[in-house]
């Protein structure tokens, strides 16, 4: 950064604070670093929004888009400057760390959202995206003896200089009982390189007139206060259930409130150029990400009949506008909505929904594919039938779709199914959050990998380089030291960085198995104590996870694992053997810093659960071997590193099939004493959950009614252990070193560059 850059600083912390840089606060400069960086990008930005060229709608409910300050400064190639800038001036950049950390999304898919955007700036593919300004975003979890509790994330308690707001660029939506005025704020997506900055449009809802005087004069204040909270509700708050749906109103609202302004304004753009809008399929395309942007189909529909198109020319038009990203086949987050509640809120919808089910039902007289049956409407049918691509996000899952979940439609329609597998952007995943090991990738195999991933393969003949092997374990042991440092500072349990860092990182969920990681842990436990495991190389397990405040087992997992750290902890038997952490509020900035400390990537879903998976990917980059299922993007893993360099176990998709149909885990339970044992420090009073009931439950879930042990825990739990324990014998060796190397050489496919280079080809065309 130049003279003009720093003199900018300054100034504006005298604009807005009143002070220089010696007397002002953490969050004062940081907010005038931010809006400095601002005004340095502003033309850039603009001249990319004029681009005349085809540009891409990335709709999602959700982007977790982290940190922006260390990310933007990277891309512009300008982190070590500033950093070197404000040292010179006594300021520590690193302090920023506790300012910003924007989740307005809960896990994985919004993610990748934030993933694709950077993407797309970086390979020049004109993609904005559109989504909620959710006032308060996913809730900042807390401990209170070892519970969950969920306290508010205010993001933006230090102000928001990333965004600008666009009054005048808010359009109003309608529902039958309100309307809300859709207010922009939007942020630069800014590419690797600074050459290409996208936007991500946020809206916001709020009164549609600002003031009310004739209630005011009247002195309505609770009428006037009433409004407010009614139009604001709607953009108040992330939905923090993650991949569970609850058919609720405000949802609903929620989400067709950022459809119809983000439609709105892709037609009014259009418009504004001067052209037809018969051809906007050529000017414009939308990617909805997950079944929860789908109202923006009718919506589209609607708003092009409005401009005088007939409804079969409108639809035809939405069919070559609109494609569709699945990321779950979890049923119960398959979108269903009730189709009274959608004819009493958004009547108009409801009747466009109608009509496109009255020509379906033209086209297939069997009734066999439907958009409406028993007055639901079934999003993801709507986004099939009236999308001209669906994309699965991992090659095992999109076979899935073909093959079962949607296997009517696939038949009905080969031709618009594909495959994009995920991707993570390598700047943030690897080139920011791993600077150590970046430097060395760099010094082996040059410059350019940060924009071209694939280039990491020409790291992988260094594998059998034992120095290299040593540099690669020396960093690794370097990011344990700095991790160690962190978890002892904001969790106080120490973790000793010789010890193996064991991690699951991710959402808490039945299907990703924690419970059966805390169940391994006991297993050392135990064996240990019995002396049983003379040749354990002391291993530290690491987990990172919030629960949806509703999901009763998850939080019961959550109390599980605490109190099993507890013990462990607090026991010198054990002690010099394991160590077990449940850090607090998981998120994007903590993921940066455990990636890179970790040796053990646990990815051990049921098989046929996890639709892709993105942290298995960031793990990889920075060269931890997976411990996983045969699931998701594993699959994919293990083809481009070799199966010999991971450790799989467990059922696969088809042999879980088999086991389902006659499945006992009673017999395993009372086969296995073990197992046994460990199962029943449920209920024996091993562990305390305080008269919550929750440890019970859990216990439950194993055994009662028809669902019993639905995600194979007790099935798959002595093979897990066998793979834990060859890793466990393996970690150190020459080979071991080689597999990690192995896996940051083969992490290339995994850049979402790639992810967005599929897309444009394949999809959007552009
Ligand atoms: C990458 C990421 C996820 C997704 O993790 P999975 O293991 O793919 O479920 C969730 N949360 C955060 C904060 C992440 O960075």
């Amino acid at each position: 950064m130049n003279n003009k850059w720093i003199k900018t600083v300054e100034s504006l912390l005298k604009a807005n604070s009143g002070v220089d840089m010696q007397h002002a606060s953490t969050s004062a400069i940081y907010h005038a670093v931010s809006r400095a960086t601002m005004a340095e990008i502003a033309d850039t930005w603009q001249k990319c929004k004029n681009a005349p060229k085809k540009r891409v709608g990335y709709l999602s409910a959700e982007f977790l888009v982290g940190r922006a300050i260390f990310a933007n400064l990277y891309n512009l190639g300008k982190l070590d400057e500033v950093r070197a800038i404000m040292t010179e001036r006594g300021v520590d950049i690193s302090s920023f760390e506790d300012i910003e950390d924007a989740a307005l999304g809960n896990g994985g898919l919004g993610r990748l959202a934030a993933c694709y955007l950077e993407s797309g700036a970086t390979v020049g593919i004109p993609l904005d995206g559109y989504g909620i300004r959710y006032r308060y975003g996913l809730f900042r979890q807390e401990f209170e003896n070892g519970f969950q509790k969920e306290c508010a994330d205010d993001w933006q308690q230090h102000g928001d200089p990333w965004s600008y707001r666009r009054d005048d660029e808010s359009v109003l939506v309608k529902f039958s009982d309100f309307t809300v005025r859709a207010v922009p704020y939007d942020m630069p997506v800014i590419g690797y390189g600074g050459k290409t900055i996208n936007t991500l449009r946020l809206w916001q809802s709020e009164q549609p007139d600002s003031f009310d005087f004739a209630a005011f004069d009247s002195m309505q204040i609770d009428k006037i206060a009433k409004d407010n909270i009614r139009c604001e509700s709607i953009s108040y708050a992330l939905y923090p259930n993650d991949s569970t749906e609850k058919g609720r109103i405000l949802r609903l609202r929620q989400e067709y409130f950022f459809a119809s302004a983000s439609v709105q304004d892709l037609i009014r753009k259009h418009k504004q150029k001067g052209l037809p809008i018969e051809k906007i399929n050529e000017y414009v395309a939308f990617q909805l990400n997950d079944t929860h942007p789908v109202f923006a189909i009718p919506e589209f529909i609607r708003l092009v009949m409005q401009e005088g198109m007939r409804f079969e020319d409108a639809f035809v038009l939405a069919r070559s506008v609109f494609n569709f990203t699945n990321h779950t086949i979890l049923g119960e987050a398959l979108e269903r909505l009730d189709m009274k509640r959608v004819r009493k809120l958004l009547p108009k919808i409801a009747k466009i929904l109608t009509m496109m089910q009255a020509r379906i039902e033209k086209e297939f007289p069997d009734g066999k594919l439907f958009l409406i049956k028993d007055d639901t409407v079934h999003m993801a049918n709507v986004a099939i039938y009236a999308g001209s691509k669906i994309n699965g996000v991992a090659a095992l899952h999109t076979e899935i779709l073909k093959k079962s979940t949607f296997h009517d439609w696939y038949e009905a329609y080969p031709e618009r199914f594909l495959n994009v597998t995920n991707g993570v952007t390598p700047r943030r995943w690897l080139a920011l959050c791993n600077p150590e090991l970046s430097a060395l990738i760099t010094e082996k195999i040059g410059d350019g990998w940060q924009a071209d991933l694939e280039r990491l393969k020409e790291l992988e003949k260094y594998a059998d380089d034992p120095e290299v092997r040593r540099a690669f374990a020396e960093i690794k042991h370097l990011k344990k030291v700095q991790l160690s440092e962190y978890v002892y500072k904001k969790e106080g349990v120490l973790l000793p960085p010789d010890f193996i860092f064991d991690v699951q990182a991710k959402r808490l969920h039945e299907y990703k198995r924690q419970l059966m990681n805390a169940f391994s842990i006991l297993y050392y436990y135990f064996r240990i104590k019995e002396g049983k495991e003379k040749d354990f190389k002391p291993t530290a397990f690491i987990f990172g996870a919030k629960a949806a405040p509703a999901y009763y087992n998850a939080k019961g997992i959550i109390k599980f694992i605490n109190a099993i750290a507890d013990k462990v902890n607090n026991d010198p038997d054990v002690n010099d053997k394991l160590r077990v952490v449940f850090v607090t509020d998981y998120n994007v900035s903590y993921a940066e810093k455990i990636m890179p400390a970790a040796d053990i990537s646990e990815q051990i879903s049921m098989a046929g659960m996890e639709a892709s998976g993105t942290g298995n990917m960031k793990f990889m980059l920075n060269g931890t071997v997976t411990l996983g299922t045969m699931d998701g993007a594993n699959v994919e893993i293990c083809e481009e590193a070799g199966r010999e360099n991971e450790y799989i176990f467990g059922a696969t998709v088809e042999e879980v099939k088999e086991i389902k149909k006659n499945y006992n885990p009673w017999a395993i339970y009372n086969s296995d004493p073990e197992l046994k044992r460990i199962v029943d420090t449920l209920d024996d009073g091993t562990f305390d959950d305080q008269g919550s009931g929750m440890f019970r439950s859990v216990k439950e879930s194993l055994f009662g009614g028809w669902s019993a042990d639905h995600y194979l825990v007790l099935q798959d739990f002595r093979d897990y252990v066998r793979a834990k324990s060859e890793l466990n014998r393996d970690y150190g060796s020459e080979e071991f070193l080689a597999k990690c190397v192995r896996n940051t050489a083969n992490g290339g496919k995994f850049s979402s560059d790639r992810s967005i280079l599929d897309y444009a080809e394949n999809v959007w065309k552009v």
